[in-house]
């Protein structure tokens, strides 16, 4: 049995169906990547991954329990947006231990954890810093480093670096793949951008029109030109 598995996932918006049957598996550790053009249904299909949609028909199972029915926060899924993500009245250290303090962890633990994940993520300079005082870059490493110190079972990454220069874009690339990986993290990446999900991913799925077309690793993908 797989990590993660989809089994014939319909979502319906009125009689129009977004999602079109889908079944998809995801090994644990993998980071596997929803590739399409916009409006596709890769969205629709985090969202009924993390809860935040119910999904028409069909069935989730996470680490072999189903949570087709289970309400978001019971999941245990991490996610980082494309962009606001970060609380902007809190620190970048309130901020990353948002998580831990909900799950009403010792002070002494906390102190730890966050430590060592600003360490990872690279903005121990930034600390106490506020969201709108570091550069677009350090706030996604800081949404990253949010997400993912509860360690939930699996991080969704929805388009976290569309909004993010070309530039700087490909170092961040690197770094959460990564983070990804030295850490064991179960990913579902979602980016409607080729390139950068043939150097991130472990397993492309390539969507169109609410169905999965391909799916294959980046060097056995084939890439309409
Ligand atoms: P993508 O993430 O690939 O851009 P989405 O999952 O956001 O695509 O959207 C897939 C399709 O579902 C689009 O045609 C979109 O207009 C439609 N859609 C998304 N959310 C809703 C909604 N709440 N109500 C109706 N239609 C929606
Ligand atoms: P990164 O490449 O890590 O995203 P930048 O190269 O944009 O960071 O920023 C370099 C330095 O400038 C960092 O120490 C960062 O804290 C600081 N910095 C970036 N943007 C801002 C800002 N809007 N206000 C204050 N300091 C900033």
């Amino acid at each position: 049995m797989a990590y993660i598995e989809m089994k014939q996932i319909v979502k319906k918006y009125g009689t129009t169906s977004v999602l079109k049957q889908i079944n998809l598996d995801i090994e644990k550790g993998q980071l596997v990547t929803l590739l399409g053009p916009s409006g596709c249904g890769k969205s629709t299909l985090l969202r009924c991954l993390s809860g935040l949609e119910e999904v028409t028909s069909g069935k989730i199972f996470l680490d072999g329990q189903d949570i087709t029915e289970l309400e978001p926060r019971k999941r245990e899924i991490g996610m980082v947006f494309q962009q606001y993500s970060l609380f902007p009245n809190m620190t970048v250290v309130q901020n990353v231990a948002f998580g831990l303090k909900l799950k009403k962890k010792s002070e002494g633990e906390i102190r730890e954890k966050v430590k060592n994940i600003l360490e990872i993520v690279g903005l121990s300079q930034q600390a106490d810093r506020y969201p709108t005082q570091i550069s677009g870059g350090q706030q996604q490493r800081a949404a990253l480093a949010r997400a993912i110190i509860t360690e939930p079972k699996v991080l969704l990454l929805d388009e976290p670096l569309s909004a993010i220069d070309a530039l700087l874009r490909r170092s961040l690339q690197n770094e959460i793949r990564r983070i990804q990986q030295e850490l064991n993290i179960t990913a579902v990446f979602v980016t409607h951008d080729q390139s950068e999900a043939m150097v991130m991913s472990d397993m492309i799925h390539l969507l169109y029109q609410g169905q999965i077309e391909q799916s294959a690793p980046p060097a056995e993908m084939y890439l309409h030109p």
